[in-house]
């Protein structure tokens, strides 16, 4: 970590004129937790559940997970960890559940969508984080969210699982927040009936950015349309930051996009509560937070809206940039 850094590995993400914007880390397994609070991240705003099912061959048992969660708690020292539930099926395929491949993943049978199938299986998840939620801040935060079916489904199975426990004394977090991952293009336009149901947004845009502009992320013949720049994709973010606040709810954003020095006075100036990223990443972020000013980034923001091309947005940033050295 570089000295000038270094200064802010304690302290919570800010703007030079004092807007709070909490700088998480992504992680993938427990033992990333302590190293990303080591790094200075503020909460874990995305654990990536998906790898603890891949790559063996049986599903994790409820008390493996259990322990999984508690030890991330542990590193977590009372910061707050956002457990997304298993992103698998479609690109990130698991053996021992026999989906069959489809010439199509990134729109098929995927996360959220085999919930009801494979229905222990996200029970045993469900009770697993319920469970460790007794011993820190944990939140649950559900993959690929298209509908309002799927949010009141997934509201039903969580109710159940908590009676469940309720009925054996387990404890667990009676309050423990639901969100979901605003990746799929539809929920922009239902986010008033979102904000009656869950708790919480976490932008991916990872794929928001494919499925906004209909570009695959891992193909390679498409990649100058998967440009997160684009004016469109910009306006979406913005709305999305907008309808959620209107309605008293709290949105962070957890792609790749967080982690770009570059883009990160667009970010400030949607307003955006906080933004997860790899790691190492975080403690440049927050140094760059530091010198930015809420209103400028508010400015330089309408002005990307403006654009008509990403490559305009492109060299707006770019100017910005120098403007301030
Ligand atoms: C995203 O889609 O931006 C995201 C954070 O999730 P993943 O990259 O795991 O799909
Ligand atoms: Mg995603």
């Amino acid at each position: 970590i570089a000295q000038q850094q270094r200064a802010f590995l304690e302290q919570p993400g800010r703007t030079a004129d004092g807007i709070r914007m909490e700088v998480a880390a992504n992680i993938a397994h427990s033992v990333e937790a302590a190293p990303a609070f080591a790094n200075g991240a503020e909460g874990i705003g995305l654990f990536r559940t998906e790898m603890l099912y891949m790559d063996r061959a049986h599903a994790p048992a409820e008390d493996e997970l259990y322990n999984i969660y508690c030890q991330a708690l542990e590193s977590a020292d009372g910061r707050s960890i956002i457990v997304r539930t298993m992103d698998i099926g479609g690109d990130k395929p698991v053996e021992y559940l026999n989906i069959p491949a489809e010439n199509n993943p990134f729109l098929g049978y995927r996360a959220v969508r085999i919930y009801q199938e494979f229905l222990t299986l996200f029970h045993t998840q469900l009770r697993s984080i319920l469970r460790a939620s007794a011993h820190g801040s944990l939140k649950i935060m559900i993959p690929m969210i298209s509908s309002m079916e799927e949010i009141l489904w997934v509201k039903d199975q969580l109710a159940e699982v908590k009676q469940k426990l309720r009925a054996e004394q387990i404890p667990f977090d009676e309050k423990i927040p639901l969100g979901i991952m605003l990746e799929v293009p539809s929920v922009m336009f239902i986010i008033d009936q979102c904000c009656e149901e869950i708790d919480f947004f976490s932008i991916g845009s990872n794929d928001l950015t494919q499925y906004l502009l209909a570009v695959d992320r891992d193909n390679a013949k498409v990649t100058k349309h998967y440009n997160s720049l684009n004016p469109a994709f910009l306006r979406a973010l913005d709305h999305a930051v907008r309808e959620v606040h209107r309605h008293g709810k709290w949105i962070g954003l957890c792609g790749e996009l967080g982690a770009k020095g570059s883009v990160l006075p667009l970010l400030v100036g949607m307003g955006l509560d906080e933004i997860s990223m790899s790691a190492p990443s975080v403690p440049a972020t927050k140094a760059r937070l530091a010198q930015l000013d809420s209103r400028e980034c508010r400015l330089l923001l309408n002005k990307a809206m403006a654009c008509r091309t990403s490559l305009e947005v492109e060299h707006l940033l770019a100017q910005f940039r120098l403007s301030r050295q």
